[in-house]
């Protein structure tokens, strides 16, 4: 599909997810023409699309990047959902090879030290099981928020994401945080006892620290970086390819 193509549809998605519900959001991308993969990392926003994928029976895939380096806690949420909802949390490793490579050039915590180290670290233990557990997909359905950070500020319903050649849908983009905390204590939907330990934003556990009172959601991940823009590049559209060459077709 060319560029033009993905945009065009996107736009008309992104119209028609405006006015639907959260379950009719996810059940309308269910029903499109082409495979749909959800991405969770098991924070509290993934874990209420996680539910409604589970609850409606949904055919949408439902994947984790179980980068080596994750919280206990989350690791054992993984098995939890998938009791809790009757569905396959799908695994997707990095490779052996690309850490012995970082490891020996870079050292096993060589993230702290630059920038580029950080990226290249999340490049083999993020970007590149991402891009497996996407290939062939259509749709890539995620748990970003506007209220998340600034650099989220404007995340629409439906978005072309060329370099991988899908679209990229947000079902949360106009849920807030307290909606968030009500719909899971309503629906007793399981989430990380670390968000009740001030991690609102929980990534892999070197990288991820708790907040103060006041902080932005995501002041916790990469904390020791200035840049306030910091992500690990998968939201990131050019990402891919500037920090790993051939990112978008690793397999
Ligand atoms: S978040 Fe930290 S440990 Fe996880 S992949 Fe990125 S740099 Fe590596």
């Amino acid at each position: 599909m060319t560029t033009q193509s993905l945009e065009a549809e996107a736009k008309a998605l992104n119209d028609r997810l405006e006015s639907l519900d959260l379950a009719g959001r996810l059940a309308l991308v269910a029903g499109l023409e082409g495979r749909a993969v959800f991405t969770t990392s098991l924070g509290i926003e993934d874990q209420v699309i996680t539910a409604a994928i589970g609850i409606n029976r949904l055919d949408i895939e439902v994947a984790t990047l179980k980068t080596g380096r994750l919280f206990n806690e989350t690791v054992a949420l993984i098995e939890e959902t998938e009791e809790a909802y009757d569905i396959r949390i799908k695994r997707y490793h990095p490779e052996k090879a690309d850490i012995e490579t970082y490891v020996a050039q870079y050292g096993m915590n060589g993230f702290y030290e630059s920038v580029e180290a950080r990226h290249a670290c999340c490049g083999v233990r993020k970007l590149r099981p991402l891009a497996r557990a996407l290939e062939g997909a259509s749709y890539w359905i995620t748990g970003l928020r506007r209220g998340q950070s600034g650099n989220r500020a404007t995340t629409p319903f439906a978005e072309a994401d060329p370099e991988r050649g899908l679209i990229k849908i947000n079902p949360l983009a106009d849920w807030d945080i307290e909606t968030i905390r009500a719909h899971v204590a309503a629906e007793a939907i399981p989430v990380n006892p670390l968000h009740d330990r001030g991690y609102p934003s929980i990534g892999c556990e070197p990288c991820t620290r708790a907040i103060k009172p006041g902080e932005p959601e995501r002041a916790g991940r990469w904390w020791w970086e200035n840049d306030e823009k910091r992500e690990c590049g998968l939201h990131v559209a050019e990402a891919a390819s500037s920090i790993i060459p051939n990112a978008s077709s690793a397999a």
